[in-house]
């Protein structure tokens, strides 16, 4: 801390990821990374962007990769706004859409990023506790006075929540907008994107980081009211213009086109979480329904901070919190059915001890 700081850089209390190690041969559990590369069609992209033109600036509109995008979710390209990893959508978000002195709500258990952002924004905010089995108690979030945000399926619980109780939030929080942040919506049922046409206070955030293996690339995308998408732009344009670059669009555009690839990868994941549960809970462990690319998961003899420990010592990543009530719980990224095998075999391997 220095006397130089401005009080925004004195009160912020930056976001810690999950680790990333430079290491061969790791199995990595932890940041929910997807484990297959990205479609070939996205690297045959970003090289042919690799050229003289790279002298040019990009597009500050982004108009190509937002059709793109658009026609996936059958919006308009006014409906869509991209930025710099949905991280970076999420800050916009902060200062486009809430207000200091207004508190806003999201779950207690839940994306450590909020807290952040609101600290630095100078956001008020309150935590709704979930249920003790980690569902959403929905009326809790309704008549706020500053706005919702929550991730669905939330992290790091894995549990969805079904679009009926969404527009219920949002029919009781009418002059506020509600973000739901859809980091992980592929591997669930259905987005809500849908209901972004009827309500005008719905800002759905998603990533290409998970289900488009291109957390490396950094391009996450909203979907919402032109108002809101407008708002967006103000504050991306008061603060860079040019936040996605020129290979990003790229990469990005031929991933969101290449449908029956990214289709594939996701029900290949969705698989070999399925099969990961059953042998998780044929081994003694509570495993919660999940609706993602990680599983969250306990053990009533087995702590998980000894098992996190263990698996670190076995070069297999896995992210522990380490904070009640959660404290008792791993999650555990979904990777190749090889990297699952070898992962469960350590498991077994400390449970026979
Ligand atoms: N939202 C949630 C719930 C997440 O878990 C993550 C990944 N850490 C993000 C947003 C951010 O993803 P990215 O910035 O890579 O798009």
């Amino acid at each position: 801390m220095s006397k130089l700081w401005s009080s925004m850089a004195k009160r912020a209390e930056p976001y810690i990821p999950g680790e990333q190690i430079n290491k061969e041969n790791i199995i990595k559990l932890n940041t929910n990374e997807n484990p297959y590369p990205p479609s070939p069609k996205v690297i045959e992209a970003i090289a042919a962007e690799v050229g003289d033109q790279l002298r040019l600036y990009p597009s500050p509109t982004m108009d190509g990769l937002r059709a793109s995008i658009a026609e996936y979710n059958n919006v308009s390209q006014q409906n869509v706004f991209v930025g710099n990893g949905s991280d970076e959508i999420l800050a916009f978000s902060f200062m486009a859409f809430f207000e200091p002195g207004k508190p806003i709500l999201f779950p207690d258990i839940t994306y450590s990023f909020y807290p952040v952002y609101a600290k630095v924004f100078d956001i008020p905010y309150e935590t709704i506790p979930l249920r003790e089995n980690f569902t959403m108690e929905t009326e809790a979030f309704f008549g706020s006075q500053g706005g919702v945000i929550f991730p669905n399926p939330n992290a790091p619980t894995s549990l969805y929540l079904g679009l009926q109780d969404i527009e219920a939030i949002l029919q009781h929080n009418q002059d506020q907008v509600v973000i739901v942040d859809e980091a992980y919506i592929d591997f669930a049922t259905e987005s809500a994107v849908s209901l972004t046409k009827k309500h005008d206070n719905l800002l759905v955030i998603q990533t290409m980081s998970k289900s488009r293996a291109l957390a490396g690339l950094r391009v996450g995308f909203a979907i919402g009211n032109e108002q809101l998408i407008e708002a967006l732009i103000r504050m991306k344009d008061s603060f860079n213009s040019y936040p996605v670059d020129r290979l990003a669009l790229a990469g990005a555009k031929a991933a969101m086109e290449d449908v029956t690839y990214f289709q594939e990868m996701t029900s290949k994941i969705i698989t070999t979480r399925e099969r990961t549960i059953k042998s998780l809970s044929a081994l003694g462990f509570h495993v919660l329904p999940s609706a993602t690319n990680f599983v969250f998961a306990s053990h009533d003899t087995l702590s998980a901070k000894v098992l996190y420990g263990h698996l670190r010592q076995q070069d297999i990543l896995v992210r522990y919190f380490g904070t009640p009530p959660i404290d008792n719980y791993v999650r555990i990224s979904i990777g190749t059915d090889e990297e699952m095998d070898e992962f469960l075999n350590e498991i077994k391997s400390v449970l026979a001890k």
